[in-house]
C-alpha cells in the first residue's frame, strides 16, 4: 500500500476513543434508499461518478436495514407502504437517521390525495428534508454532510424524554431564478 511508503511507520497518534468513534461512524454512513418515484434516479445520479458520493463515504447502499444507519425515502411513499417503511426503519441499527428526499416524502407533493401519505415525518422521525422536485445530487450530498456535521460533533439530541430527537433540519434551496430571456405574453382567446 502507497500509505506505508509515504509516511514514516513508527508515529504515534493520540486522540480520544469517542472522536475516533465519530470519524469512523461519519466517514462511512451506509444508506438505505427507499426509492419509490422520480427522486429515486436522482439518488442514483448522487452515487454514480458524476457526483460520486463515494468521496464522503457514503456510497455503500445496503439493502439490508441491520446493515444500514441512513434511510433515504426518496419518492411519495403510499398509506399501503408505509408499514413496510416503519418496519425498516425500526430494524435499522443505531444510531440511525432519516432524511426525505423532495417534496413528496416530505409533503405529498401534489399527490393531494387519501392514498399518499402527507408526509413521512408523521410517521418515523426525519432528521434532514431536502427540497425539489426533484432535489439536485448536490442538495441531498448537502443533506449527507449535514447529517456528518452532527455525528462529527457528537451532538446527536435527546428529547425530554431521554430519547434521540429528530434533527429536524431544512436544507435551503439555493437556485436562483433567471428572468424569462424572452418577453412572454399569454393570449386570451
Ligand atoms: S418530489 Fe417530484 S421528482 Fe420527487 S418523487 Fe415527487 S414528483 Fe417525483
Amino acid at each position: 500500500m502507497g500509505i506505508e511508503s509515504a509516511l514514516p511507520t513508527d508515529n504515534v497518534i493520540t486522540t480520544q476513543i469517542q472522536k475516533l468513534i465519530n470519524w469512523s461512524r461519519r466517514s462511512a454512513v451506509w444508506p438505505i434508499p427507499f426509492a419509490t418515484a422520480c427522486c429515486g434516479i436522482e439518488l442514483m445520479a448522487t452515487a454514480s461518478s458524476r457526483y460520486d458520493l463515494a468521496r464522503f463515504g457514503a456510497e455503500v447502499m445496503r439493502f439490508s436495514p441491520r446493515q444500514a444507519d441512513l434511510m433515504i425515502v426518496a419518492g411519495r411513499v403510499s398509506v399501503k407502504m408505509l408499514p413496510v417503511l416503519q418496519r425498516i426503519y425500526q430494524q435499522m441499527t443505531e444510531p440511525k437517521w432519516v432524511i426525505s428526499m423532495g417534496a413528496c416524502a416530505s409533503t405529498g407533493g401534489v399527490f393531494d390525495t387519501y392514498a399518499v401519505v402527507q408526509g413521512i415525518d408523521q410517521f418515523v422521525p426525519v432528521d434532514v428534508y431536502v427540497p425539489g422536485c426533484p432535489p439536485r445530487p448536490e442538495t441531498l450530498i448537502e443533506a449527507i454532510m449535514a447529517i456528518q456535521r452532527i455525528i462529527d460533533e457528537d451532538n446527536i439530541p435527546k428529547g425530554p424524554d431521554g430519547k434521540r430527537a429528530p434533527l429536524n433540519i431544512a436544507v435551503q434551496p439555493t437556485h436562483v431564478v433567471k428572468p424569462q430571456p424572452v418577453p412572454v405574453t399569454v393570449g386570451l382567446s
